[in-house]
């Protein structure tokens, strides 16, 4: 979707134009005073890969947005990564909700939810083999170049990594070039399977030097359960596409999805969301039928 388009792509079949033409605004959805959560991927969505939120797309969240919708994020890595990504400061007053590892690790307002584990899930005797076969898979790749920490185990996934998630910025963006062209993660998701055909694993690529394997079920759907008091949740992510991170989330019959293709593009599909609602609103206050095509 380039960002000068003003037509929003949504899951459900559904697009959306300032014509607004749907089936969304017919099913009564443009009442007033609906409650409405954005929920936002971070990597790609709301910050260039592993990188920190620009200030200007903070400010709009967070002075814009949020007087219209409450927001949340959820990302497969673990907390601390979020920090980096989102600041340590308020990082609980800015997001009503924070989903780290896909919302294994679930915070309301701060508070930490229940979660559950993946040696908890699949057994410690199948979690160590499915460690073992990765590390030997990986001692047998010849790349261009490896780094460390080829394997992170984290609450309810394990994140493997060929090249080792010690890249530099440069590293990673090399690594993913070389990836593109050779299919390595592929490749290694493919011998993961065909080993471990009785495991009900999901394996899912996300940003650029890894992916990520977890229990069926687990990919960012989870959050969804924590999620509780909204009529709608918009999902906004950038790997929508099927096996990318975001897929199931945005294909959820509990979400309307958003497919964006940077933080960029993020902020021009908020607006275009926000002008959609606010005429909606205005329409229902002037007592005006809508005009649906
Ligand atoms: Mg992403």
């Amino acid at each position: 979707m380039s960002n000068s388009s003003p037509v929003l792509s949504l899951s459900h079949n559904v697009t959306i134009c300032t014509g607004i033409k749907f089936d969304y605004w017919k099913k009564g959805n443009s009442r007033m005073s609906k409650k409405i959560i954005c929920l936002f991927d971070i990597d790609g969505t709301l910050t260039e890969p592993r990188q920190p939120i620009k200030s200007n797309v903070e400010k709009f969240l967070l002075t814009v947005v949020k007087k219209d919708f409450d927001i949340a994020v959820v990302g497969g890595s673990d907390l601390n990564k979020i920090k980096e990504q989102l600041g340590v400061e308020g990082l609980f007053e800015k997001y009503k909700y924070v989903f780290a590892e896909n919302g294994l690790v679930a915070f309301n307002e701060g508070k930490l939810l229940p979660s559950e584990t993946i040696q908890s899930m699949i057994g410690e005797d199948a979690l160590q083999d499915l460690i073992n076969f990765s590390l030997r898979y990986i001692s047998e790749l010849q790349l261009p170049f490896k780094r460390g920490t080829f394997i992170e185990f984290r609450t309810g996934m394990l994140n493997i990594s060929p090249v080792g998630r010690n890249c530099t910025k440069e590293e990673r963006e090399q690594f993913y070039e070389y990836d593109i062209e050779n299919q390595v993660r592929q490749k290694f998701i493919q011998a993961l399977k065909k080993e471990f055909p009785n495991l009900a694993l999901t394996y899912s690529i996300g940003g650029q030097i890894s992916f990520d394997v977890f229990p069926v079920g687990w990919d960012k759907t989870y959050c969804l359960r924590h999620i509780q008091g909204y009529e709608e949740i918009h999902f906004f992510g950038d790997k929508t596409a099927v096996g990318g991170n975001d897929h199931e989330i945005y294909e959820s019959d509990l979400t309307v999805g958003h497919r964006v293709t940077s933080p960029e593009d993020t902020i021009n599909q908020l607006k275009i969301l926000m002008t959609l609602i606010k005429e909606s609103k205005e329409k229902e206050q002037m007592k005006i039928p809508m005009q649906c095509i």
